[in-house]
């Protein structure tokens, strides 16, 4: 029997070290081990031995336990500890690779343009005022000055949805509606989309513009001069020119278009500026006593001057665009300029 549990041990010492993972170790465990391995069996003899040597061959039982459960809790360490590095190797990370590099987004130019005006007429007092792109006739024309047999309907395509519902053609119907809510002194610009039956190069059926008022006691067309002149500075830069020239609109008197010295030439005279030296970059004036009686302002005590420019015009002049419909199109190489 003690050549049975030698001969056994020795055969389990080799299997041990012949396995190569923890899931065969473990039957090997088991087969030697377990209830029903070997070593159980072998012990099932202990009965047939004399007084004697039972206690013998028990110690030696014993022995031969205790060196196999060293043994494997021995290999079940290296096998573990192979696996751990074998794992570190096949997902080692390169840390010197270059990394892939995120998209980053930004602000459309539109957008931009419009925060930039927002800031420099909020530097200038003004506050900021929003009304819907769906508007009623008596907002976008009646209380503007623009009856319905009024000649001026005719300067703007307008996009008719029922009979006195338009999508608005400027952002002058939140002039009405402020001064309607508001009492007289008034200062706010009115950013936002407007739309028109139009689209070319420098046209678009949808684009934006800005709206600007102010409303108080013995306002002059000198104040109007004043902030609008500020403004240009601000936006193209100090000592950009500026001219006003006379115009017309339905709803200031007298009206003034502004031109500022041509931002590719300088004023000498390009294709861009028609040779002039000039571009025209909005519409302003006082604002028409017409326009005070339909929001029932006392035209004896207040005066006030309002103007209106295209963003994306001033936009294009701005960062040198020549083609209306690119802020529109949504390319990424061109937004991606801004
Ligand atoms: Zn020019």
């Amino acid at each position: 029997m003690k050549e049975q549990l030698e001969k056994m041990a020795a055969r389990a010492r080799d299997e041990i070290q012949a396995v190569d993972s923890e899931a065969a170790l473990q039957n090997v465990k088991t087969a030697f081990l377990g209830k029903k391995g070997e070593m159980t069996a072998i012990m099932k003899g202990m009965g047939k031995l004399s007084a004697e040597e039972r206690p013998v061959i028990g110690a030696l039982a014993n022995t031969v336990k205790e060196g196999l459960e060293v043994a494997l809790k021995d290999r079940f360490d290296q096998l573990r500890q192979q696996a751990l590095q074998h794992r570190l190797a096949s997902e080692k990370v390169d840390m010197t690779l270059p990394g892939r590099t995120m998209f980053k987004g930004g602000k459309h130019p539109i957008t931009l343009v419009m925060e930039e005006l927002v800031d420099i007429f909020s530097s200038l007092g003004f506050g900021v005022s929003e009304g819907p792109e769906i508007e009623e006739d008596f907002y976008n024309f009646e209380a503007l000055n623009i009856p319905k047999d009024h000649p001026a309907r005719d300067m703007q395509d307008t996009f008719y949805i029922g009979d006195d519902v338009v999508l608005r053609t400027h952002t002058s119907p939140v002039q009405i509606r402020t001064m309607l809510q508001h009492a007289p002194p008034v200062r706010v610009i009115a950013p936002g989309t407007v739309y028109r039956r139009d689209s070319d190069l420098t046209h678009s059926p949808m684009f934006h513009q800005i709206e600007g008022f102010l409303v108080d006691k013995k306002v002059t067309f000198g104040d109007l001069k004043g902030v609008l002149t500020a403004f240009v500075e601000q936006f193209f830069g100090s000592g950009t020119g500026v001219r006003f020239r006379p115009s017309f609109f339905p709803f200031t008197e007298p009206s003034a278009e502004v031109d500022i010295a041509c931002v590719i030439c300088g004023g000498k005279g390009c294709r861009v500026c028609s040779h002039t030296g000039w571009l025209e970059i909005l519409g302003s004036g006082m604002i028409d006593p017409e326009v005070f009686k339909a929001v029932k302002y006392d035209t004896e005590k207040f005066s006030g001057f309002a103007f209106g420019m295209g963003l994306e015009r001033i936009a294009m002049l701005k960062y040198g665009v020549n083609d209306l419909r690119l802020f529109f199109e949504n390319d990424l190489r061109f937004l991606s300029q801004f």
